[in-house]
């Protein structure tokens, strides 16, 4: 007779309350020491409720860790040429030391062509080719946030990823390929999966770390997890639902993140924390 499994659950909530109260710390000390506090300037492009509420809550976030914040609303007719000049005008503005472009910025924009005119040691959302450069060759530099998150919480549950096998579901710039990237850093072997992946079900049985990134509801099988894996689901669905099935994924998993509650809050806490390296960069503070 085998017990049922219950993974433990990796708790995203509370491990990004202490990542902002040291970045809240670091500003402080920013702020006592060069007379400046760290400013994140936010850029919407017409006001997608989704989007609106992205950038209130990460705003919120700031006011609360010591941040400032500059917030650049640019109407919906907004072409990628102005929005190229708003950004390149923030990347060599002295008094603004991270910038997020919040994205989808729509259709009409050439969103890889806005984010290059985030100067890189602005850009703390780590969506830059500068910045993925540096995660792919495992150098110093600014995160993508998801992925971020997700390496942090895997440090804060001891995951060892040396050797182990780790399947990311998922190839977006800003998701999927950068976690990919940053899990080989750790030496695990890489996996990934997109919508050509042929035998999903079969990849996915293989690993050791799943990392889901897709944006379909519940579309990696709880039966497909290998008993004992680690299980990261960075989905995030209406109704607060993960890419995981998470009730049946739990039984089988070690380990898995809520949803929400798992991959979500990290993501601000590493916007939060790169906001404060990169004003400590800029003002010249190098200790705390
Ligand atoms: P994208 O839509 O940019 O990318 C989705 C990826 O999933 C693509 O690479 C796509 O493959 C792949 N995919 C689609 N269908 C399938 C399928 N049937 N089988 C395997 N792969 C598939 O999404 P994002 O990366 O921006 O976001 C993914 C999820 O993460 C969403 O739920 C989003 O809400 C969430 N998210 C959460 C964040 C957080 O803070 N927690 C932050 C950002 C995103 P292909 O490349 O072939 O099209």
């Amino acid at each position: 007779m085998s017990a049922t499994r219950t993974a433990q659950l990796m708790e995203g909530t509370n491990l990004a309350e202490r990542v902002i109260e040291e970045a809240a710390a670091k500003a402080a000390e920013i702020s006592r020491r060069s007379g400046t506090s760290p400013c994140l300037a936010t850029v919407l492009v017409g006001e997608d409720p989704a989007s609106v509420t992205y950038v209130r809550m990460k705003r919120a976030r700031c006011a609360k860790a010591g941040i400032r914040s500059r917030h650049v609303a640019l109407p919906v007719s907004t072409t990628t040429a102005e929005l190229i000049v708003t950004l390149a005008g923030l990347s060599g503005d002295p008094d603004v030391h991270g910038i997020l472009l919040q994205h989808p910025c729509g259709p009409h924009i050439d969103e890889r062509a806005a984010f290059e005119a985030i100067a890189p040691e602005k850009d703390v959302d780590g969506v830059t080719m500068r910045s993925f450069a540096a995660m792919a060759f495992a150098l110093p530099g600014f995160v993508s946030c998801t992925p971020g998150g997700i390496m942090r919480l895997l440090e804060e549950y001891d995951v060892d990823l040396a050797g182990k096998h780790a399947v990311v579901v998922g190839r977006s710039a800003i998701l999927g390929k950068p976690a990919g990237m940053l899990l080989l850093a750790k030496d695990a072997t890489v996996t990934y999966c997109h919508s050509r992946t042929a035998d999903l079900s079969a990849i996915v049985g293989e690993a050791d770390v799943v990392v889901a990134a897709v944006g379909q509801p519940r579309m990696i099988r709880g039966e497909d997890i290998k008993p004992g894996a680690v299980v990261i689901d960075a989905g995030y669905n209406p109704g607060n639902v993960g890419d995981v099935d998470f009730g049946t994924a739990r039984t089988r998993a070690r380990l898995i993140t809520p949803v929400p509650g798992g991959v979500g809050p990290m993501t601000i806490a590493v916007l939060l924390a790169q906001t404060v390296d990169a004003a400590a960069n800029q003002l010249g503070i190098r200790q705390f």
